[in-house]
């Protein structure tokens, strides 16, 4: 990593998350070792300070505006690596696309990846960030056995889900507000190549599609549907569905079974969005034009077909700053889950989301398997939908606020590392074990030096006294 180029982004900064819709000021730093991170903590003032990453989280929960900002940039060192046990001990700032670089040619891979693979270690933990795997291998905290955190209160804590169970899994999910990580141990996964074996089918409808993962899930390591979000009527809800696998090497073409190129894992670096195309480039149509392109392209169905790793977990990172073509106004990214048996609820809302005629670009379907003891982790059994949604789509705002609703009714919730926009008054509803992890809280910093704008959107994160009722609303209450 360029240390000079860190050095030279310390300092009062604009900072937004990755949908790019409500930057805000704050004084960067960028601590180097442990002693460091205790000083970012003490040094900061009455607007606190706040971890980030490689500010992939969507909205604000790595922003701190008007407060200090600990960016894990020279973090970035991979301690140790012990093939045997299949572990790996990382500093908070190395990537995902790092540690894939060092791992896999060793045989091994992390046992869960988001959508893409530039993200921290301490940020995925930070979100407790799920992959195309979670109904079979759950999500990141799942498999890091300990965590070195600098928590405000009583300073470098190691915690693990044994030995420390309240600190590890407030932490896990806490998006920052517990500490700052410095380090932490991983599991790996062993793998013969670096290649996926994808099985795909083209679905007609949205019951064909839900019929389809929930048969075949269960037989992968990996599954994701990648839904048209503008097909209406009878095709409501079409997808491509795929299933993947690390592939074996006997699976390999002849002339790649070697173990150095079997398990070659160099992505080219992203190139950029070609300069001709035009900010704002998505709308209706061109959202349009493409699913359909998209959808018909693909083979009714498909076996066996063998792809490199990064085409497969991280198809958007082939393209830097994707995130613009949306315009200057920026996205949002929407993403929910519904338990199990929400199927009805699941459909109304694809529903509102097409009478609406919204032009989501990327519209992902996913199904989770259970949930882990994170009181602010995300996932649970159910479905659950990512879109992005430009902020210039008129209507965006009511939309959703009404779909929050929905989710919220259906014991369902929002994500909050993609949120930018839910109304305080629903957290607490879609998180009700907030109060367990507020107690944990408290104790790791009972003087509030952990403070994001995420906080100050959503108080009640911190203060129950800020939780704002919720106004009474026919249907059914979870
Ligand atoms: C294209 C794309 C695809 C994505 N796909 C998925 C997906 O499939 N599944 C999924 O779960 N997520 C997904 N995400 C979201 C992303 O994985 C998370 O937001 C992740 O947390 C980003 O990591 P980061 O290093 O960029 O952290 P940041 O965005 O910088 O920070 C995220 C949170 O982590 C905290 N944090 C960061 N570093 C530290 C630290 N050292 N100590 C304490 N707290 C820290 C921040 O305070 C903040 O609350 C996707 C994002 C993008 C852009």
């Amino acid at each position: 990593m360029d240390r000079d180029r860190d050095r030279a982004s310390e300092g009062r900064r604009l900072l937004s998350g990755w949908g790019r819709t409500a930057p805000t000021a704050a004084a960067v730093r960028c601590p180097e070792s442990r002693t460091e991170l205790e000083q970012a903590l003490a040094a900061a003032g009455p607007r606190g300070v706040i971890g980030r990453g490689l500010g992939r989280s969507y909205g604000d929960a790595a922003q701190n505006g008007g407060g200090d900002v600990a960016v894990s940039s020279r973090l970035d060192r991979i301690l140790s690596v012990n093939l045997e046990a299949g572990l790996v001990t990382v500093e908070a700032g190395v990537s995902l696309d790092q540690l894939m670089r060092a791992v896999a040619p060793l045989g091994y891979w992390p046992p869960v990846s988001p959508g893409t693979r530039h993200v921290t270690v301490g940020g995925a933990i930070a979100s407790d960030v799920h992959g195309k795997g979670h109904h079979r291998d759950g999500t990141f905290g799942t498999h890091v056995p300990s965590i070195d955190l600098v928590a405000p209160g009583p300073g470098p804590l190691t915690i693990t889900p044994e030995g420390s169970p309240d600190e590890f899994w407030a932490t896990t999910g806490g998006m920052g507000l517990t500490g700052l990580i410095h380090r932490a141990t991983l599991e790996l996964l062993p793998i013969e190549t670096s290649s996926v074996r994808v099985d795909s089918e083209r679905t007609p409808d949205l019951d064909a599609t839900l019929r389809v993962m929930s048969e075949r899930d269960r037989d992968y390591r990996y599954s994701v549907a990648w839904i048209d979000c503008l097909a209406r009527g009878s095709a409501l809800g079409r997808s491509i569905v795929e299933f993947g696998e690390h592939a074996r090497l006997d699976e390999l073409p002849a002339g790649r079974r070697s173990r150095a190129r079997a398990l070659r894992f160099a992505p080219r670096d992203s190139l950029p969005a070609p300069p001709w195309v035009p900010s704002g480039l998505l709308n209706r149509a061109t959202v349009a034009a493409f699913n359909e392109l998209w959808y018909r392209k693909a083979p009714a169905r498909r076996e066996g077909h063998i792809v490199a790793a990064a085409q497969f977990f991280h198809p958007l990172d082939a393209v830097d700053g994707w995130n613009r073509i949306y315009g200057r106004r920026g996205f949002l990214q929407y993403q929910f889950v519904l338990p199990d048996g929400e199927e009805a609820t699941l459909r109304k809302i694809i529903e509102e989301l097409v009478n609406h005629r919204c032009a989501s670009f990327l519209a992902v379907l996913k199904r989770f398997g259970p949930a882990n003891p994170g009181p602010l982790s995300f996932p649970r059994p159910g479905w659950t939908l990512a879109l992005d949604l430009p902020v210039s789509f008129s209507g965006v705002a009511r939309l959703l606020d009404e779909t929050d609703e929905l989710v919220a009714t259906a014991g369902g919730r929002v994500y909050l590392a993609k949120d930018s926009r839910l109304r305080p008054e629903l957290l607490e509803v879609m998180y009700p074990e907030l109060p367990r992890w507020r107690k944990v809280r408290e104790r790791l910093d009972p003087d509030r030096r952990l403070q994001s704008d995420l906080l100050r959107r959503l108080p009640a994160l911190a203060d129950p006294t800020q939780a704002p009722a919720r106004p009474a609303r026919a249907g059914r209450q979870p």
